[in-house]
């Protein structure tokens, strides 16, 4: 396994992959991996020839006041795992080698996809994540590329954009993968201090509980809310920053259930703020 730190270099390797006929997977992440990340470059390593993932902590997708100087990093460690999984290479720029002096160009989706969820709370997130994705996928220029349900608008903000920019794509949507007590995977748990780690296991058992009053038959969303929210609320060190019911494809609000269905939180535990999902099919 190779680890390619520069855009010159990942363009030599891709054209000679490309040139001799090879499909290449690709697993676009922050690092500091856990088996959430493994998923995707397990799933990529099934049907690709090679797999790239990235290791990249972008600058351009968090806000002043977040955690982008604590987010944690261990390439050491990740690398181990990447090879374990058998990914081909790494790449893992830096951010002035992705964003030199004087950059200024920026990819953006408009409309409600990025303005719900956590395009409210989190202002240019989005524009971040789809100018450093538009950059990467043309640098891996991959066949498939993988990315965790556990991102919901995420998928659905890059399924967008790859549809209208006509990138020949395929995005492979992949499971959340959780924890055995149901806390969803994500490299900001390890933030959570002493019982924080307990108490966020309300994020999961809300969607639960939100999962069985829609199995009893109920179908009003501001009442599958309101549940949600005591639930949560009921957790001393947990601050909602929204718990949403959308349509699964353009995120619009839903008054009352039926069909493709997303059900969203972000809740702040302590220190992280952390976001986990449910979608189901409503008849
Ligand atoms: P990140 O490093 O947080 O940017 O995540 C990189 C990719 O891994 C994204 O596509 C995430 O949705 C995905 N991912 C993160 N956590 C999980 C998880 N618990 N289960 C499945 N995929 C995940």
């Amino acid at each position: 396994m190779q680890i390619i730190k520069t855009v010159a270099a990942m363009n030599g390797y891709i054209r000679e992959a490309i040139q001799s006929g090879k499909c290449i997977g690709y697993v676009p992440t922050m690092g500091y991996l856990h088996d959430g990340h493994l998923s995707l470059i397990k799933e990529a390593r099934k049907n690709n020839d090679i797999v790239v993932v990235s290791i990249f902590v972008n600058p351009t997708q968090f806000g002043p006041n977040e955690d982008l100087d604590s987010y944690p990093r261990d390439l050491d460690r990740d690398a181990a795992l990447c090879e374990v999984e058998g990914a081909d290479v790494i790449f893992h720029p830096t951010p002035e080698e992705m964003y030199p002096n004087g950059y200024s160009t920026y990819v953006e989706t408009f409309g409600e996809i990025t303005k719900k969820l956590c395009g409210a709370s989190r202002e240019g997130h989005f524009r971040g994540v789809t100018t450093v994705l538009t950059k990467l996928f043309n640098i891996v220029r991959p066949r498939n590329a993988y990315f965790g349900q556990k991102d919901a608008q995420q998928v659905a903000v890059v399924e967008k954009m790859v549809r209208e920019l006509n990138y020949d794509i395929h995005i492979v949507p992949c499971p959340i993968v959780r924890e055995k007590d149901g806390l969803a995977m994500s490299s900001r748990n390890s933030y959570l201090q002493g019982h924080e780690r307990e108490d966020a296991l309300v994020l999961s058992q809300s969607l639960e509980l939100a999962k069985q009053m829609i199995a009893d038959g109920e179908r009003s969303t501001a009442v599958i809310k309101q549940a949600m929210c005591d639930k949560i609320n009921s957790v001393e060190s947990t601050e909602i920053d929204y718990v949403e019911i959308v349509d699964a494809q353009e995120l619009e609000n839903v008054e009352t259930l039926s069909g493709d269905t997303l059900i969203a939180l972000a809740v702040k535990v302590g220190k992280p703020r952390l976001i986990d999902n449910v979608r189901l099919e409503v008849k």
